[in-house]
């Protein structure tokens, strides 16, 4: 996509469906062949450009379940140079659905006729270097596949522009790598994947009495999602006196939000489930 965004209303129900049914669950063989949609392997070719020039320019950013995943949250933030924290506060709900044990992040649309996205202009996307993984990836669609003769998940695509997405009839021909390398989708794919992983190990409650709300489901949503408050606990808490980490690690995490995140990501495996992580070991 070139200039502006994408999805409309049909994909902000493919999103939830997808949220619910690949990225956060598991799906089998039979599942993914009813999901809507043309499933994309890694050799198909499909034709796909978004630019100004179409008539449906600016169409597609409104009135969406915009799922945010953290890798998302970090880099808006930064763009818009404010605080982890603020972000959270302005710009989300935060969501726990049925028989899920995490909650989900949605951006909140705007207060106005046509509920667009908050950082719509008339010019096309304002976050547009930092827009989210599935502003990239749209209007290829992503899930995870949790393959049970694997072991790792894996992610599957699904092409499903909008009716009125006139981007499907222009004659650029793409694949699922080429696509994600035209919007710099590559590492925002990477991070989504990571977390996915993750976010379906909460497919089981791991609280206890507490619930995802209690104390611990809270640390471990501020290690994903709240970065700032993250590396503040991590360097201005006892935290160091409890955990072992290489200085050299340390050095890499005061330095590098991506690096941190990839900790907390490693942090919140190693306290919920006690999975060990070479990053760091109890005192
Ligand atoms: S972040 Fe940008 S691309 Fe994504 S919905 Fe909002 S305006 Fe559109
Ligand atoms: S071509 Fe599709 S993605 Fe691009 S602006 Fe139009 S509706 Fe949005």
């Amino acid at each position: 996509m070139t200039h502006s965004a994408r999805h409309g209303p049909l994909w902000a129900m493919l999103s939830t469906y997808y949220s619910n049914n690949a990225i956060m669950k598991s799906i089998n063989l039979k599942e993914i062949d009813k999901l809507p949609g043309k499933r994309l392997s890694d050799k198909d070719i499909f034709g796909f450009n978004c630019h100004s020039g179409l008539s449906c320019f600016n169409k597609c950013c409104r009135n969406l379940n915009l799922f945010l995943y953290p890798y998302d949250v970090l880099r808006l933030k930064n763009s818009l140079k404010i605080s982890s924290d603020r972000f959270l506060d302005s710009y989300v709900d935060i969501v726990l659905r049925p028989d899920n044990f995490f909650p989900d992040v949605l951006l909140q649309m705007s207060d106005n006729s046509e509920n667009t996205c908050p950082f719509l202009r008339a010019s096309g996307c304002s976050v547009y270097p930092d827009r989210p993984d599935t502003c990239r990836t749209f209007p290829v669609e992503q899930g995870i596949f949790l393959n049970p003769d694997k072991n790792k998940p894996e992610l599957i695509h699904f092409f499903r522009p909008p009716d009125f997405c006139m981007g499907q009839h222009e004659d650029q021909e793409l694949t699922i790598k080429s696509w994600a390398k035209d919007q710099k989708a590559v590492k925002y794919n990477r991070m989504t994947l990571k977390w996915a992983e993750l976010k379906s190990m909460f497919h089981n409650d791991p609280w206890d009495k507490q619930g995802p709300n209690g104390p611990k489901g809270k640390m471990a949503f501020m290690a994903a999602y709240n970065l700032d408050q993250y590396r503040d606990f991590l360097f201005n808490s006892s935290f160091l006196k409890r955990y072992k980490v290489k200085s050299a690690t340390l050095k890499k995490l005061k330095a590098d939000d991506l690096e941190l995140m990839k900790f907390g990501f490693s942090w919140i495996k190693f306290f919920v489930w006690g999975i060990k992580t070479k990053n760091m070991r109890l005192r």
